[in-house]
């Protein structure tokens, strides 16, 4: 069977990592035809649009969708591609792995958390207004069916990946009526679930808490400004940005995105670390089933980390986007031969 995959390469890094995840999942034996479509800035410029119809439409048709970053052009009116195809596709779920890589000097030794971030509302609904010159008003919308449905989402997850504990981090002291309805239906969702440990945290203690001992989380389940800025947290815990994947899942579709941005710094060098898109095809391929195929490019992955020859400039190496694809490559290819140590 042959995966259609809607492709979005979106600015300035994108189109190199997209490009290695692509060879990376091909050299993994997964059939794919990739539906490559254009979202971000260089489509404003062209079509004074930065989301087309068609991409939507591919992602409905399809399912699945591989994402590059899309940077959002600052002040010219055009809202956010990211946070557009959320809403529109009802993405209300987004997972972020925060796992350290072997060789790549982590805060903790053996970090591996996931943050479970809820995708929709919040401060991100879009709901701001000037009430007069000088004072601008943002309204954080949460509703019991958002918060409900992705604490069923963490806890479900925890179940799958066999985790024990599922923690809310929230600022309910304080937005008693916001962040106290995410916490009520927060604890109405772990009744559900006896087997699975529920714990609460208030986010500035988060923060501490993942700074001081982070092994000591596993599944966080919070809301969208609040994960928004653990996730960077937690990249810088594990190395930074280059190694982070994610996951927007909704009901119906999934689009797999890194963590990072668009890192408009680095764009077209070539020297984009691409672990972060190819981890999160890795995710993908989880999504579709594919578990062998994911399995031997995490393997290869690893590989390549532990031998340490060949890192991108972000972990301190040398390596160019394509030096690090062909040895992820290389290393897949050696796994068809005798299966890499797990
Ligand atoms: P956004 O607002 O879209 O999150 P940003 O500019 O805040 O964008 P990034 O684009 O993610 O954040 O970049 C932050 C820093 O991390 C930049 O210096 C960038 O070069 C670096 N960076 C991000 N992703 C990568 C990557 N894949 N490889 C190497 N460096 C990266």
């Amino acid at each position: 069977m042959t995966y259609t995959i809607t492709l979005i390469p979106g600015d300035g890094i994108g189109p190199e990592v997209c490009e290695a995840t692509k060879r990376v999942i091909e050299a993994a034996d997964v059939p794919v035809k990739w539906e490559v479509h254009e979202a971000g800035a260089a489509v404003a410029e062209k079509r004074g649009m930065t989301l087309p119809p068609e991409v939507l439409e591919s992602i409905r048709r399809n399912k699945v969708a591989l994402k590059g970053p899309i940077g959002t052009p600052i002040g010219k009116g055009f809202k956010s591609v990211n946070v557009t195809l959320r809403q529109e596709l009802d993405l209300y779920a987004n997972v972020r792995p925060v796992r350290s890589l072997p060789g790549v000097e982590p805060r903790f030794e053996g970090t591996d958390f996931h943050i479970v971030r809820e995708n929709t509302e919040d401060l991100y609904a879009g709901l701001e207004l000037m009430m007069m010159p000088g004072v601008a008003q943002g309204v954080k919308l949460i509703t019991d069916r958002c918060s409900t449905r992705v604490c069923e989402y963490a806890f479900e997850y925890a179940q799958q990946q066999n985790r024990k504990r599922v923690t809310v981090v929230h600022k309910a002291n304080i937005m008693k009526l916001t962040d106290g309805l995410f916490l009520e239906c927060f604890r109405r969702v772990s009744a559900k679930y006896p087997a699975i440990e529920a714990a609460e945290i208030i986010v500035d203690a988060c923060a501490m808490q993942m700074v001081k001992n982070a092994n000591k989380l596993d599944v966080i389940v919070t809301q969208n400004l609040y994960g928004d800025i653990l996730s960077d947290l937690g990249a810088g815990l594990v190395g930074g940005l280059g190694i982070v994947p994610g996951a927007n899942i909704g009901k119906k579709e999934a689009v797999f995105e890194a963590v990072h941005g668009s890192a408009p710094d680095i764009a077209g060098r070539g020297i984009a670390n691409p672990t972060a898109l190819i981890q999160s095809g890795v995710m993908m391929l989880h999504h579709l089933g594919e578990t062998d195929a994911a399995d031997a490019i995490t393997r290869a992955v690893t590989h390549v980390y532990q031998q340490g020859s060949v890192r991108t400039a972000d972990l301190g190496g040398t390596a160019t986007t394509t030096q690090f694809t062909d040895a992820v490559c290389k290393a897949l290819e050696a796994t068809k031969i005798a299966p890499l140590a797990k």
